[in-house]
């Protein structure tokens, strides 16, 4: 259904002197019809303008984005306006997404204005409709979003992005805003929808525990580019590279922390800046694994051999795979 082709962004940081910061550094996803695609990773590195980049918010700097077999990468304005009703959007912040001086009513409306529909005698049946779908059936649509909780304008933002029945939501960081006794409701929302409409997801987090419940195949992302990609469970079960390996383990479940085996891999090194990026392997300055080829060659994006995942380190999976088994054990 979307495809991104060698996806570049590149940005001129004018604090400090000019100079280019490439924010997404090469980044090639599909998402298939139905499919929930999981993108992970620290704040900064990238995973937020992928997904603006994604929804054609903002321009690549390079490479192709195809929508339902069409490269939308060149179309703007009123051009986006079919690929836009079919493409939808949920953001972290619902009260920052929300326009706080229009009532429920009217940011529901909103969708449908924008985009020419005129449902008349039926705009309202619809609304209630769209609201009932997400749990919000009673609510006073005369109302305005500061009058309702975070988990509340969550769901509302997510009939809004439901009104026209869209083919595909990125959600970026979802449920990050929210109480954790809140995000559970959402995450488990968005999985039930997903089951009535066969929806797409693009859903980004950096709480891989949230990813891992949701997603069908997790994208690692490390300093603008994709390190691990694969099937969530093979990613949950056996993280291969040592940086999804380093995420995992400072993400322990309860069960994990009685495993006997777990223990954090700490990072050391710097944090990662877009603006400083490492030679060779970008993650070398922080990997537990790294050796010295690491530091000169960069690792390209490969497919493991049965196919079922792609990862960029020059150690073979079964000598980082040895590492990681007790990971995946102990969740
Ligand atoms: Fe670590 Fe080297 Fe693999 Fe990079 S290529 S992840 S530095 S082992
Ligand atoms: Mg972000």
């Amino acid at each position: 259904l979307l495809t991104l082709d060698g996806i570049v962004k590149t940005f001129t940081q004018k604090r400090g002197g000019k100079r280019d910061v490439q924010a997404v550094a090469g980044v090639s996803l599909t998402v298939g019809r139905g499919e929930t695609v999981g993108l992970v990773g620290e704040s900064g590195c990238g995973k937020s303008t992928l997904a603006r980049l994604a929804l054609k918010l903002i321009e690549p700097t390079a490479g192709r984005i195809v929508f339902d077999g069409e490269d939308i990468t060149a179309r703007h304005g009123r051009a986006m306006l079919p690929v836009r009703r079919r493409m939808q959007a949920v953001f972290q912040d619902p009260l920052a997404s929300l326009n706080s001086r229009m009532t429920i009513a009217e940011i529901l409306r909103e969708p449908f204005d924008t985009h020419g529909i005129k449902l008349g005698a039926a705009l309202q049946p619809r609304i209630r409709e769209l609201l009932s779908f997400v749990g919000m059936e009673n609510t006073d649509t005369t109302k305005l979003p500061p009058q309702f909780s975070g988990g509340q304008l969550q769901r509302i933002a997510i009939a809004r992005a439901l009104a026209l029945e869209p083919d595909i939501i990125v959600a970026d960081e979802p449920t990050s805003a929210l109480d954790p006794s809140i995000q559970a409701q959402i995450v488990n929302l968005l999985l039930f929808i997903q089951r009535q409409r066969q929806i797409s997801y693009v859903i980004i987090s950096h709480d891989l525990d949230v990813i891992g419940h949701v997603a069908d195949r997790i994208a690692v992302m490390y300093l603008g580019t994709i390190i691990e990609q694969g099937p969530a469970a093979a990613i949950m079960g056996s993280p291969w590279h040592p940086y999804t390996q380093a995420l995992l383990s400072a993400a322990p479940t309860l069960a994990a922390r009685r495993n006997p085996e777990w223990k954090r891999i700490v990072l050391t090194g710097d944090p990662p800046n877009p603006a400083n990026v490492p030679t060779g392997c970008r993650f070398h300055p922080r990997c537990h694994l790294a050796r010295d080829v690491c530091r000169q060659v960069e690792p390209p994006l490969r497919p493991s051999e049965d196919g079922g995942r792609l990862i960029a380190c020059h150690l073979a999976p079964e000598e980082t795979a040895e590492k990681g088994r007790w990971i995946g054990q102990a969740r």
